[in-house]
């Protein structure tokens, strides 16, 4: 069975899908995207994501490129024709296509739309987290709007390619003032010595991470302590835990900061409860 991919109103095979030369989204990285776990046949927590990608686009004054009904139906008819249960859904909107010029092109361009979809089963990133992972630190260089979910991920994508290459899965983006902001695609949590969970405030520096609101919601539902504050990385180096969270990891135990061991070397128990309880606290809606 081929893969099929929706672009611009259209079902088409993985092979043959292509967008415009002049798509705004490969001449600028003008666009933006989501990506939403499956679980199970169900979509996790459809409803925040539509509400960052909208939030994305107003920001950038790009138009939604249909309803957010119409944007359901077709990640659904995605997800089924590739016969995805669990693994991921990915769409794409872009200002669309107008020749080069820096400037926005006329107000009638309609944005442009990509949905793929992808088998992931998801035993594969548990097993991953029975051994947690890595992650290295590099210094922040991104432009100050990563709340903005866009599609220019370049020093996201070297940043990560730098801690694949130290043997790593992650990286952490350091500020000027030795603060964690993110990593290149999670958030980024501790937990101190007396189990209080430690994640930087979403309103500036780092993405507003839909996976980092449903630990804020089992923080709450489970009464444990925690404390929305930057933290450095020797406090980190230092912690009991740490873990990162994203659509595509869930909650990650991280077991190494550079050449630090974290706590005892394995998973941390709480970051272990909480990518157990998940599932059970998120939002799902049936494919
Ligand atoms: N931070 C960055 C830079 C990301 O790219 C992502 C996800 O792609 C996240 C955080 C986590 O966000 P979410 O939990 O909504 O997947």
């Amino acid at each position: 069975m081929s893969r099929i991919a929706y672009v611009n109103g259209r079902y088409v095979r993985h092979a043959e899908a292509a967008v415009h030369i002049e798509d705004r989204g490969y001449q600028f990285a003008d666009g933006v995207y989501e990506v939403c776990e499956v679980w199970r046949g169900q979509i996790v927590d459809e409803r925040r994501h539509g509400d960052r990608l909208e939030r994305s686009l107003r920001e950038l004054s790009i138009r939604m490129p249909m309803t957010r009904a119409a944007l359901s139906q077709v990640m659904r008819e995605v997800l089924r024709r590739n016969r995805v249960r669990s693994g991921f859904v990915y769409l794409q909107v872009t200002r669309g296509v107008a020749r080069r010029d820096h400037f926005f092109p006329s107000p009638d361009t309609p944005p442009a739309l990509v949905v793929t979809a992808r088998n992931v089963a998801p035993e594969t990133g548990d097993r991953g987290a029975e051994t947690g992972v890595g992650v290295i630190t590099v210094p922040e260089n991104r432009w100050d709007r990563v709340d903005i979910k866009t599609v220019g991920l370049l020093p996201n994508v070297l940043a990560k390619q730098k801690a694949k290459e130290a043997g790593a899965k992650e990286a952490w983006f350091v500020d000027a003032d030795g603060f964690v902001t993110e990593g290149g695609s999670t958030n980024a949590w501790i937990v101190t010595k007396d189990n209080t969970l430690v994640t930087r405030p979403a309103e500036h520096g780092i993405l507003k991470g839909i996976t980092r609101q449903v630990v804020l919601d089992m923080i709450a539902r489970n009464g444990l302590s925690f404390d929305e504050r930057p933290f450095t990385v020797k406090e980190a180096k230092e912690a009991k835990e740490a873990f990162i969270t994203a659509a595509s990891t869930l909650v990650m135990p991280v077991v190494r900061i550079d050449d630090t061991a974290i706590g005892n070397g394995y998973p941390g128990e709480l970051s272990r409860e909480l990518r157990q309880q998940f599932h059970d606290v998120s939002e799902m809606d049936p494919v």
